[in-house]
């Protein structure tokens, strides 16, 4: 049998879980790029948000949430302690009022692990972090699949007259070339928007999007077909706004759309993705002040466990 992976989560059949610091999942807190295979990273930053604020604690309220996580996945049928080894990367530097001096930082941050072949799995903070992470992204493997599950597209032009925005990132992505809408999906988006074109808006620039009262009626199965097949051979980015989830699962965002899919329907439409060939992910826009009873930092951490679950499944 091969040997253990070198860096696992700490066994809490040993130590109890709410004991130690706070990492992801009691994993070990290193910046070694060594003999590892995905790195959890943390993005504190709320700069970009247009309505309620607080998703610069997402990082630190899904790590302390993530203690609860044990390491297999029966749904997954992937137990990371053996398959996977993973650190808790820390968190990247951002620039509290500087977005765009962040987005670099975070790029920079980012870098290394794209270099030794280390799946990041980033926690937002909220969306405008995606930009970041792309761009670190597509620098070492060209443009990329985007499979996006959001209430919203995020591509509008612009808010408040200022082009960089938690709502404007994917527009931003593709005039940058570090998206291939061909070959991307975005799904879940729903609710209100400024005017009819708005929905139209993703369409036009290339991306297949689903929205939720389309996708509620396909089986996680058929869904994930469609994605798996449109991304082909190309490296994928899977982000994962909370804000797909139905807000009376996940309150704690900051620009909640109700009438969406519960907690496990949005799970099992994550794990439909499993083959995907995954180079980087996040989960994004958690923001604890407004999170009741703490329950959408819980299923944040699943998200991270099950986007972890899917980089092995999506390993060559
Ligand atoms: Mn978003
Ligand atoms: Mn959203």
């Amino acid at each position: 049998m091969d040997d253990p992976p070198r860096y696992r989560p700490a066994d809490s059949t040993a130590s109890p879980r709410f004991s130690g610091p706070r990492t992801f999942m009691r994993l070990p807190h290193t910046k070694a790029t060594d003999d590892v295979d995905a790195a959890i990273v943390g993005i504190p930053t709320d700069d970009a948000v247009s309505f309620r604020s607080g998703a610069r604690f997402g990082p630190e309220a899904v790590r302390s949430a993530s203690v609860l996580l044990r390491p297999y996945s029966p749904d997954l049928e992937v137990d990371l302690s053996e398959t996977l080894s993973v650190v808790d990367y820390g968190d990247a530097p951002t620039v509290p009022g500087y977005l765009e001096l962040t987005l670099e930082r975070v790029a920079e941050f980012l870098a290394p692990l794209h270099r030794e072949a280390v799946v990041p799995i980033c926690v937002g903070g909220d969306h405008s972090i995606a930009l970041a992470e792309l761009r670190a992204a597509a620098k070492a493997h060209g443009p990329l699949a985007l499979v996006l599950l959001d209430s919203h597209a995020d591509v509008w032009d612009s808010y408040f007259g200022v082009r960089y925005f938690h709502g404007t990132v994917f527009r931003r992505a593709v005039e940058e070339g570090l998206v291939d809408p061909s070959v991307s999906t975005m799904a879940g988006m729903r609710g209100t928007l400024y005017s009819e074109s708005d929905r139209y808006e993703p369409g036009r620039l290339g991306f297949d999007v689903i929205e939720w009262a389309e996708m509620s009626e396909l089986a996680p199965e058929d869904f994930g077909t469609r994605v798996l097949e449109r991304a082909g051979s190309a490296p994928v980015f899977v982000s994962f706004d909370i804000d797909f989830v139905d807000p009376a699962y996940a309150p704690g965002t900051g620009t909640p759309e109700v009438g969406g899919p519960t907690s496990g329907e949005a799970l099992a439409y994550l794990r439909s993705l499993a083959g995907l060939k995954l180079v980087a992910a996040d989960c994004v826009e958690v923001s604890p002040p407004y999170d009741a009873g703490g329950v959408t930092a819980w299923l944040a951490a699943t998200v991270c466990h099950e986007l972890l679950g899917l980089t092995v499944l999506g390993r060559p």
